[in-house]
């Protein structure tokens, strides 16, 4: 598909809007749940589930069933299960296994993450010279630019550009990542801290 198209966002958006063999769907290519992944726990919560919210995982041994997980507070509570998935980042599994599992635990350790900051606008939609199409960019790290992606959010989710439209009509809302201070990826990054990228349409001169 790539060969065959621009790039291979552009041959998957080929396919769904019905060029290609693909069933046909139109908007955009992400999908998630209205109100974000995020509902599926308060769903969860609200059923009265037997479900933690708000607990850190303290420790991880073995136990009578097979593992046990020793809860953060006041009492150490222990919980006895018979499988653990760990859902948390690397570094964090790394932790919680470097005594039952210190292999694992020295994998984890390998894996290297990116600490980003995420900036929300709510723009007016007539601040841009014509409506924003497709769902956002990103900046290849050799443009030397701070900024390393831009998602528009209001066209990649519906759900929340109705909800911004219910609440505050007439706008627009972009999310922008950059390496948050104190990274290691800010800190190798020659690039101003206020050297935004050009955006992706064409700009009257002032
Ligand atoms: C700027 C940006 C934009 C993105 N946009 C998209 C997008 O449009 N679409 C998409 O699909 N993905 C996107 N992603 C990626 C997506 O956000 C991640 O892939 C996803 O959040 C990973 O989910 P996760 O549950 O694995 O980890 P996380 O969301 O990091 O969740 C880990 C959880 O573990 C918990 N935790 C940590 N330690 C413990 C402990 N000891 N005990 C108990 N709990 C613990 C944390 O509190 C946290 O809730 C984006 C990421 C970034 C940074």
């Amino acid at each position: 598909m790539a060969r065959r198209d621009r790039s291979l966002m552009s041959a998957v958006h080929a396919n769904l809007s019905g060029r290609g063999s693909a069933p046909t769907r139109s908007g955009p290519v992400f999908a998630s749940l209205r109100g974000g992944v995020a509902s599926v726990v308060e769903a969860l919560a609200a059923r009265q589930e037997d479900l933690r919210t708000g607990t850190r995982a303290h420790s991880l041994e073995r136990g009578p069933r097979g593992w046990s997980v020793r809860l953060d507070g006041a009492g150490g509570e222990r919980v006895d299960c018979d499988a653990v998935l760990l859902a948390c980042p690397a570094a964090e599994a790394a932790r919680l296994l470097a005594d039952t599992e210190p292999e694992a635990a020295r994998d984890l350790r390998r894996i290297e993450y990116a600490s980003m900051a995420l900036v929300t606008f709510a723009l007016p939609a007539s601040a841009f010279p014509r409506p924003l199409t497709g769902t956002g960019f990103l900046v290849p790290a050799g443009e030397g630019l701070t900024i390393k992606a831009a998602t528009f959010s209001s066209n990649k989710w519906p759900w929340l550009a109705q909800e911004l439209g219910r609440v505050n009509p007439g706008r627009t809302c972009w999310s922008c990542a950059a390496p948050s201070a104190g990274s290691g990826t800010a800190a190798r990054s020659t690039a101003p801290t206020r050297n935004w990228p050009r955006p992706p349409w064409p700009t009257s001169p002032a």
